[in-house]
C-alpha cells in the first residue's frame, strides 16, 4: 500500500531525556530544520504524561512551557519565537512574516485562525499541535520555504494538503516538482472507525474503497487519513521518492504517543517543528 517508490517516513531519534522523531527526506534537504515530538521527556503528570506542548489541554500552564523549552531548545529556538495559529479544522493558511515571531509563544499571542502556515523567513520556527490528527511537513528548498499543516477529517476532506501547495506556488513561486513532504505519526485507519454518514461523504468526495476507507466484519467504517493526504499530495505534484508516508499509528502507540481518541479526548498534544534554519542556528542544528 505504502508504494515502494515512496520514501521512508519518521524514525525515532534520542537525545538526551528527549525522544522524538525526524523524517530522512527533510533531514536530507539542507537549510531545514524539522523534528517531532513524543510525549516522553517532559514534566506533566496524569493524562498529560508527560511532554505535552499544547495550552488548551488543561494541563499545567508552567508545565506546557517547559516542556516546549525543552524540545524547542533541542534545535536552539527560543520558545518565546514560536509562530502558532489556532486549529479549526478548517483550511485557512497563513504566511508567517519576520514580525510574527513569538505569535504562538503564549495562548493569548496566537496567530489567529489557521490550520496551515509557511514561511519565507529563516530561523522562524513554525509549530502545530496534533494527536491523532496529521501534521504535513512541506519543504521547498527552490525558494526556499517550508509550510506545516494540520489535517483531521474536516482539513483533509476539505483538502488542505492541496491547498498549502498551492499556496507555497502562488505565494512564494515555489515549483511543487522541487517540493519534498513528510506526513506525521497519526491514527491508523485500524484504530479510526468512523459513522457511516462520514464514511459515505469521504465516498461522494472520491475516497471510496480501498486503501482510503473499509468496512470491518462486525460493519463498522474505517477511514485511512493518511493515504488520502498522500494522494492529494501525489496529484498536486509530490509524489515517489519526495513523499513520506505516515509509518506511525498514535493509536496504537500508547508510550509514545497521545491520542485523542484512544485516551477518550483527555490527552495532551504532540508538536510538529518545520523552520527554515538561521544563521545563528546553523551550527547548533546539527549537534546532539
Ligand atoms: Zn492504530
Amino acid at each position: 500500500m505504502a508504494g515502494a517508490a515512496m520514501a521512508k517516513g519518521f524514525q525515532l531519534r534520542r537525545s538526551g531525556e528527549l525522544t522524538y522523531l525526524q523524517a530522512p527526506l527533510l533531514e536530507g534537504c539542507r537549510g531545514v530544520v524539522h523534528a517531532f515530538s513524543t510525549r516522553l521527556g517532559g514534566c506533566s503528570t496524569g493524562a498529560m504524561a508527560s511532554l505535552n506542548t499544547a495550552f488548551h489541554t488543561g494541563d499545567r500552564y508552567r508545565c506546557v512551557l517547559e516542556n516546549r523549552r525543552r524540545f524547542l531548545e533541542r534545535w536552539a529556538f527560543s520558545p518565546d519565537d514560536a509562530v502558532a495559529a489556532i486549529q479549526v479544522h478548517g483550511t485557512g493558511i497563513i504566511r508567517a512574516g519576520a514580525v510574527h515571531r513569538g505569535r504562538g509563544a503564549r495562548p493569548d499571542t496566537f496567530l489567529g485562525e489557521g490550520d496551515a502556515l509557511l514561511t519565507t523567513v529563516p530561523g522562524l520556527p513554525l509549530t502545530g499541535y496534533a494527536a491523532d490528527c496529521l501534521l504535513l511537513f512541506i519543504a521547498a528548498p527552490d525558494v526556499p520555504a517550508v509550510a506545516l499543516a494540520h489535517a483531521g477529517w474536516r482539513g483533509t476532506l476539505q483538502g488542505i494538503a492541496p491547498a498549502v501547495v498551492q499556496e507555497l506556488h502562488l505565494l512564494c513561486g515555489a515549483d511543487p516538482a522541487a517540493m519534498v513532504a513528510a506526513l506525521s505519526p497519526g491514527i491508523c485507519a485500524r484504530c479510526y472507525t468512523v459513522g457511516g454518514e462520514l464514511a459515505r461523504e469521504f465516498a461522494a468526495a472520491g475516497w471510496r474503497g480501498e486503501p482510503y476507507q473499509w468496512t470491518d466484519g462486525g460493519g463498522g467504517c474505517h477511514l485511512d487519513l493518511a493515504a488520502i493526504n498522500r494522494e492529494q499530495l501525489r496529484r498536486a505534484g509530490i509524489g515517489g521518492g519526495r513523499l513520506a508516508g505516515c509509518d506511525w499509528c498514535t493509536g496504537c502507540h500508547p508510550r509514545l504517543f497521545y491520542s485523542h481518541r484512544r485516551d477518550k479526548g483527555q490527552t495532551g498534544r504532540m508538536m510538529g517543528l518545520i523552520a527554515l534554519r538561521g544563521q545563528s542556528a546553523a551550527e547548533e542544528a546539527g549537534e546532539s
